[in-house]
């Protein structure tokens, strides 16, 4: 584990998940928005594996306004917030977006191994289980997430600093 600028593995995987999304589908399209605080201090941690938590919740959140796109009217903004921030001995980065949401029924399912509502080939229901056990197994921290069915979902990785 070394010390590690978060904003910096934020900007990094962003663009590996959006431009991976578009490389698939040209049509796609969606706004995002970082605020990134400054002056963050460094978490001691394997900074691939935090990067790859960072690409799977990126990449659910892009999907879940991918898919919201599809059935909503023209008036709708995909749209997903990323930010970084500390707040007491933690960092905490949340990201945000207006997709589909997570149904009530399955909310205590979605960090299973194997668990995935996408079609085969689209996903492998990995993502979470694998990001629960870099992040609090590994790390020590936390990961949690509210949801509303229809309006998108809002996950927080928690980090100690
Ligand atoms: P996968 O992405 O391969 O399906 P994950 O473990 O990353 O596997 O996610 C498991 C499931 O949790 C997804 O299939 C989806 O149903 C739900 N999910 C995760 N993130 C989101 C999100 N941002 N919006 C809506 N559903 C989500
Ligand atoms: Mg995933």
């Amino acid at each position: 584990k070394e010390a590690t600028d978060i904003n910096n593995l934020v900007d990094e995987y962003l663009r590996l998940a959006y431009h991976g999304l578009r490389a698939k589908d040209k049509s796609f399209n969606a706004d995002f928005a970082l605020n990134l605080a400054e002056d963050l201090p460094q978490p001691k941690v394997i900074a691939q594996d935090i990067g790859r938590v960072m690409l799977n919740l990126f990449n659910n959140a892009f999907y879940a306004v991918q898919q919201k796109q599809k059935t909503a009217g023209a008036g709708y903004k995909p749209m997903v917030k990323l930010s970084t921030q500390l707040k007491g001995k933690q960092l905490l980065l949340t990201v945000e977006d207006n997709g589909t949401g997570i149904p009530d029924a399955i909310k205590d399912k979605i960090m299973q191994p194997f668990f995935t509502t996408k079609p085969t080939g689209q996903g492998t229901g990995l993502g979470l289980s694998l990001s629960y056990d870099i992040v609090v197994k590994a790390h020590g921290g936390k990961i949690n997430v509210e949801s509303k069915e229809g309006e998108g979902t809002v996950f927080v990785v928690a980090l100690g600093v």
